[in-house]
């Protein structure tokens, strides 16, 4: 007998926990499917529950709104780490809950995702935890200099991590960073950053997307170029790797492993227990997106076909580019094979993801070329 459970089929409803882009384009895939879909995110304005035919405008651990999600819908899922997982334990009550929250509890601390991945013999960045000011002597020795010292908890694209050259300097940042837990990372000399989305179901069946290769700037991505421009071999390898990270892991859903390449060796920079910005390239390049993978793996259905259909490169909008008369979405839409994605927040700060945009060519250096050109011009 197979472990697959019964499919959830299209009007059903799904749930998912978190507002942000990424629950947002979850909900136009599951609606495009004929879902309906329930968003939970305390903000009245968020990217999602705009799209959902009902937003639960409630906190992630409120008791009363739980309780409707789990009632209301066949399955939920989240779209981002921080989800308490007491919040997904409760509602692994009512109805079928992916991923689970032991997978999420491990990836959404990052000294207990360095810890499993080290234990698990995975490859990472020479690291050491740090509890206290005493220990980062201790801890210096062991990265060498320079290092990044990154909190455990909450920290997210390049926030809550400072760069430090000495002791003291680390002691400053750990006492700016509250005195909570952190990671002493060593600083890698990076030769490229690459990424891999997957899709994982309950009998353990494994889906991955093409390799990305990321280009960020001050700790955000800015740019993925898809297919990598890395040996087939270390493409394998880190695909390979993610495969072996997910099944470590029992992992159910969508899942991303970021690398480091350094020295031509991969090592995993963080999981991501969730689609992945890396992964917006899907949208318009692949046979299945990860957003409908998202819905497929959650409802039980068999997982798409990843095949990429034509090279790619994503290419990031920040709310900076609102500065000076704001983006000329002219210049970027009066290319026939660039495809516009953007969040509906109303509010454009600096760093802020906005949206993104897919720039399709069957030559991938005519891609990242228009991609660049575009960059300029928004
Ligand atoms: P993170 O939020 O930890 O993924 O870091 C954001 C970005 O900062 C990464 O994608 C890298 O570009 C850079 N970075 C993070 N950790 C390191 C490291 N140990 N060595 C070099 N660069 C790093």
């Amino acid at each position: 007998m197979s472990n697959r459970p019964l499919p959830i089929l299209p009007g059903a409803t799904l749930g998912i926990l978190g507002g942000g882009q990424l629950g947002r384009m979850f909900t136009l895939a599951a609606r495009g499917m004929g879902y309906k879909v329930m968003v939970l995110d305390p903000d009245a304005a968020s990217p999602a529950g705009q799209m959902a035919d009902i937003h639960l405008q409630a906190g992630y651990t409120d008791p009363g709104a739980l309780q409707r999600l789990g009632a209301a819908c066949a399955a939920v899922t989240t779209e981002f780490e921080n989800v308490p997982a007491a919040s997904l334990i409760e509602l692994a009550n009512y109805c079928r809950v992916s991923p689970g929250a032991a997978a999420v509890a491990i990836v959404q601390d990052r000294s207990h995702e360095k810890a499993w991945l080290a234990d698990n013999g995975f490859a990472t960045a020479p690291f050491a935890l740090v509890d206290s000011e005493a220990g980062l002597d201790a801890a210096l020795a062991a990265t060498g200099t320079p290092a990044l010292l990154k909190v455990s908890r909450f920290g997210y694209d390049g926030k809550g991590q400072a760069r430090v050259g000495t002791l003291e300097a680390a002691r400053a940042a750990f006492r700016e960073f509250g005195g909570q837990p952190c990671v002493l990372e060593g600083f890698v000399r990076l030769e490229r950053e690459v990424s891999v989305v997957l899709a994982r179901d309950d009998a353990g069946e494994c889906t991955l997307f093409p390799v990305a290769e990321n280009r960020h700037d001050n700790g955000i991505l800015d740019v993925s170029i898809v297919p990598a421009r890395v040996p087939d071999s270390l493409a394998q390898e880190a695909r390979e790797t993610a495969r072996a990270v997910a099944g470590k892991l029992g992992y159910v859903g969508v899942m991303a492993v970021e690398f480091f390449v350094a020295d031509g060796q991969l090592m995993i920079n963080e999981i991501a227990p969730r689609p992945h910005n890396s992964g917006h390239y899907t949208l318009d390049a692949c046979v299945t997106d990860q957003f409908e993978q998202q819905v497929r793996v959650l409802c039980g259905l068999p997982l798409g076909d990843t095949r990429l259909l034509s090279p790619v490169v994503m290419v990031n909008i920040l709310g900076d580019r609102w500065r000076d008369g704001g983006p000329h979405w002219d210049a970027l839409l009066a290319h026939p094979a660039i495809k516009l994605h953007l969040y509906g927040k109303e509010t454009a700060r600096a760093g802020r993801k906005m949206g993104h945009f897919n720039v399709l060519d069957a030559d991938p250096d005519r891609a990242l070329q228009l991609a660049e050109r575009m960059r300029g011009v928004l």
